[in-house]
């Protein structure tokens, strides 16, 4: 006989997602893919650090600080604190229908509590709602008057330093309430799943929506080599021919409509041979030399903490870029923020100054290094005008790999990542410590926000890593350049 299980907010909306799902989540904690990597940690974290934000927005409230597992003296010290009539409760805790909720901000007030869940993302979201519901339902059966239910994320909008509306608090309590119904249900439905075996549930849209679900691995077939949900662009419809019968790019109909690129992936991945539509060679002419290579790594921090910064504003705190020096061979400038000071003015004059002898600034998906550089400009007015040529001269290669290339091996994307293994495979970015972009941002946030986290060593090795990903990406796209030049030379 199983032990009875509890619920809890997260518990609940994984089982809303899913009861296999769920049922993993409760009976396999130690689970391989429940354990959670750098980058989902510092997603974690940041929401942690806006929750703590969260409070003094709501000012004159008591903590329920008991660790996370000491639900009696949880649920004590709030049900104190309810007494005390505090002005507001931070992690108010309450059980009931075997479902245990800590609520982010339980504000008094005039018309019964308000209760607030703490988000942050920079809107409501659907699947935010059955969160609050549970909550409701939870804060309800306790026997407490719940006049309002909120949503309270971050507000796009609010500028550092002026932080005072860092937040927006969403009226959420009709929608919420209007999910109380099912929940009793929902809550029955899930208890029973945890005391039975293992629940089957088929795969779906379910399984991708509204989060990843961290089993796909368990009950997702491989899919075959070029299967038809690589076609690039064409999510729906291949979706339609897959249910239609087709699983590969080598059983589609002579007919099947797909667009110009899909099409050209199709003839490529047919023939085993690598296509290249006529035009290349003029394409490439807007690559004028003198050529430099440029690309930023950035950290996007929830709560801004330079200048005119918005909350997630992507800033560039490292950046590589490999220019031509005119006798055959390439310079590299490279940089990258240490400590928590403003990265942008440091940062600007070294990309002034390395570009300064490039007529083609080259940027893989340079609307990115665009946005950078706008973004850096509006808070330099003094650098604006150079920054301004820099952005005028940036060249992206992507757009002109996409219209005149397809390698059977770029597995339907164009992604700096898929191109250069199949168009330049002597560069090896297996072996790097930090393999993509996500990575090196949480990496340079960790150096230049908590410094102290590090060791000398640790340090080290981490700007080390941070140099090498950067450069060979700049690298990357010397080779890559130079290998779209010998493919039209060719064709
Ligand atoms: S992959 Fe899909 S079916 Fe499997 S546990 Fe996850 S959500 Fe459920």
């Amino acid at each position: 006989m199983r032990r009875t299980q509890r619920l809890s907010k997260s518990r609940f909306t994984a089982g809303l997602q899913c009861l296999k799902q769920l049922w993993w989540r409760v009976h396999e904690p130690q689970a391989p893919e429940l354990v959670v990597d750098p980058r989902t940690q510092a997603i974690f974290d940041q929401g942690a650090k806006v929750g703590v934000v969260a409070r003094t927005h709501v000012p004159g409230g008591r903590l329920v600080d008991r660790p996370y597992n000491a639900y009696a003296e949880r649920l004590a010290l709030t049900r104190q604190f309810l007494d005390e009539r505090v002005p507001a409760i931070y992690e108010a805790c309450f059980v009931a229908d075997d479902v245990f909720v800590a609520v982010d901000i339980l504000e008094r007030s005039r018309d019964g509590f308000h209760l607030i869940e703490v988000k942050s993302s920079t809107s409501v979201k659907d699947e935010h709602l059955p969160d609050a519901a549970i909550q409701l339902h939870v804060l309800g059966r306790s026997g407490l008057d719940v006049g309002r239910a909120e949503v309270m994320h971050l507000n796009r909008a609010c500028a550092y330093p002026d932080l005072h509306d860092l937040f927006v608090r969403q009226d959420v309590t009709a929608e919420a309430e209007a999910l109380l119904p099912g929940i009793p249900g929902s809550v029955r439905t899930q208890l029973e799943a945890l005391a039975g075996p293992l629940p089957e549930v088929a795969i779906g849209d379910h399984c991708s929506a509204p989060r990843a679900c961290p089993f796909i691995e368990r009950c997702w077939p491989t899919p075959p080599a070029h299967h038809v949900s690589t076609l690039y662009f064409m999510r729906q419809r291949a979706a339609a021919l897959e249910a239609e019968g087709y699983s590969t790019i080598f059983q589609l109909p002579p007919d099947v409509s797909l667009n110009r690129t899909a099409a050209r992936q199709v003839r490529a991945v047919r023939s085993g041979r690598m296509v290249v539509e006529p035009g290349l060679a003029e394409a490439l002419e807007t690559f004028e030399p003198p050529l430099a290579y440029l690309d930023f790594e950035t950290v996007n921090p929830a709560i801004p903490v330079w200048d005119g910064c918005h909350p997630y504003d992507a800033i560039p705190a490292q950046f590589s870029c490999h220019v031509e020096n005119g006798t055959g061979g390439f310079d590299h400038h490279e940089w990258i923020a240490e400590g928590s000071g403003d990265p942008r003015r440091p940062m600007a004059e070294r990309v002034i100054a390395a570009c300064r002898g490039a007529r083609t600034i080259v940027a893989y998906n340079a609307s990115f290094e665009s946005g950078c550089l706008q973004r850096v400009a509006a808070a330099l007015p003094d650098l604006r005008e150079e920054l301004a040529r820099v952005q005028a001269r940036l060249a992206d290669p992507l757009p002109v790999v996409r219209n005149f290339i397809y390698h059977p091996d770029f597995g339907g994307s164009f992604s700096l990542k898929s191109v250069l293994p199949a168009l330049v495979p002597e560069l090896e970015y297996d072996e790097l410590e930090v393999a993509e972009g996500n990575a090196a941002s949480v990496h340079l946030a960790r150096l230049m926000f908590e410094p102290q986290s590090l060791d000398a060593a640790e340090r080290t090795r981490l700007l080390r890593a941070l140099y090498r990903y950067c450069e060979l990406d700049t690298w990357g796209m010397v080779k890559l350049l130079e290998r779209l030049r010998g493919i039209a030379a060719r064709s």
